[in-house]
């Protein structure tokens, strides 16, 4: 399960719901996540992280495996991950749809075309229809970013040697998402670039929003689910994958209305997944301080304000992944109104609660660099009132999310 902490000051309650998990009889393993532009917009490096993880599994006496994940890299800023990280999310969303050399594109086709005709996978009841045209296709739209991974992967392969890390492929933040037939080939292709990779985030049909419910037709996405879970199954046959390959949920966090299937579905497989939630600690931060009044309530209801004047520059980073009706926003002067209670509940995602906005969530969530720049006065807010803090964020954590799917 892949746990975000913006300022990182909460891997020691983040852990305590893996204990409490591992209490109940599941074992869950923490990757703390960071992007890179996560680590711009905070002033931080891959070594903090590090050390967060490293403490806190220290100071809890953790004695199961953790990660830190490079979330999202890419060629042009894997150098500064390698030495603190263990985990890669090798993002190659952006080379999707590149051209690729005919004779590349040749060679995929060639390599693959046993698979063409009626091609049954396992478990899936009507058996795919596959052409050369369909390969071909599927190299066009895909080749060049498999080949990217290739790439990244090498590099880090070369620094640190094979046995020492785990990859991720993600081709999650991109409008289309790739069908489960696609998602075959794409991992023979990437096996053929000689990335072993432990986990792929493809792009889901429907909408993944940061930090709020899935948007989307479950039923669909329960089959597309269930479908990509048979094709990792046979692909990992097929094409000497790694063992326990996983599917992995990106902006997995709060998507709790397809829950159930997703926790239907694993079950009936008996796989795991790996969960990576969407940064959503930092606004069980903000959570706690508004619950903590006075000061604390304030600087919540600043940081708000100032996110409401800058909601533009701060949404265009993540069109892809918010979804905000600016007319649902309180303006700022009601909110300066509001209780800590009220702003706790608005922000709180509990779907059908009366204040629950998840307009102002979404808003708040991207907000993170506001905070960020009120420096130590949100830092030594968030010190102040940790036990508060932590505690939205452990009973988030696990109530929330690791009860519903894996309990
Ligand atoms: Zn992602």
């Amino acid at each position: 399960m892949g746990i975000g902490d913006r300022f990182g000051f909460q891997g020691n309650y983040q852990l305590q719901a893996f204990e409490r998990a591992l209490a109940e009889g599941i074992e869950i393993t923490p990757v703390w996540n960071k992007s890179n532009r996560e680590h711009i917009l905070v002033h931080t490096v891959p070594e903090d992280v590090r050390r967060e993880a490293d403490e806190a599994t220290a100071r809890r006496n953790w004695q199961r495996d953790y990660f830190v994940d490079a979330d999202h890299i890419n060629n042009s800023n894997v150098e500064k991950f390698i030495g603190a990280s263990d985990f890669f999310t090798l993002d190659v969303a952006d080379f999707i749809g590149k051209a690729v050399p005919e004779k590349d594109s040749t060679a995929f086709v060639s390599s693959f075309k046993k698979y063409a005709g009626q091609l049954s996978v396992p478990g899936i009841p009507r058996p795919f229809e596959i052409s050369e045209k369909t390969l071909h296709e599927i190299a066009g739209k895909y080749l060049f970013a498999i080949q990217e991974a290739g790439a990244i992967y090498q590099t880090i392969e070369n620094k640190k040697g094979s046995d020492s890390f785990v990859a991720e492929v993600s081709m999650d933040e991109v409008a289309d998402p790739q069908t489960p037939i696609e998602l075959f080939f794409i991992m023979g292709a990437l096996s053929m670039e000689k990335v072993r990779f432990s986990t792929i985030a493809p792009k889901f049909t429907g909408r993944f929003n940061k930090g709020v419910d899935y948007a989307g037709d479950i039923k669909a996405f329960a089959r597309e689910f269930e479908e990509d879970i048979l094709v990792i199954d046979f692909a990992t046959k097929e094409f000497d994958l790694s063992p326990g390959l996983k599917l992995s949920v990106h902006s997995g966090s709060d998507k709790f209305s397809i829950y159930p299937e997703m926790a239907r579905i694993i079950r009936k497989h008996d796989k795991g997944i790996h969960l990576k939630t969407a940064g959503t600690t930092w606004l069980e931060e903000v959570t706690g301080l508004a619950m903590a009044g006075g000061e604390a309530l304030v600087l919540a209801k600043g940081i708000y304000a100032r996110a409401y004047e800058r909601r533009e520059d701060l949404c265009a980073p993540y069109a892809s992944v918010i979804d905000i009706h600016a007319d649902r926003l309180p303006g700022p002067a009601t909110v300066a109104g509001w209780s800590g209670e009220k702003f706790a509940n608005s922000l709180r995602h509990i779907p059908g609660h009366p204040d629950f906005n998840p307009d102002l969530r979404q808003l708040i969530h991207v907000g993170y660099k506001i905070a960020a720049e009120y420096g130590d006065v949100y830092r030594n807010a968030v010190k102040s009132n940790a036990d508060l803090v932590g505690k939205q964020v452990y009973e988030n954590l696990f109530e929330r999310h690791m009860r519903r799917i894996f309990l």
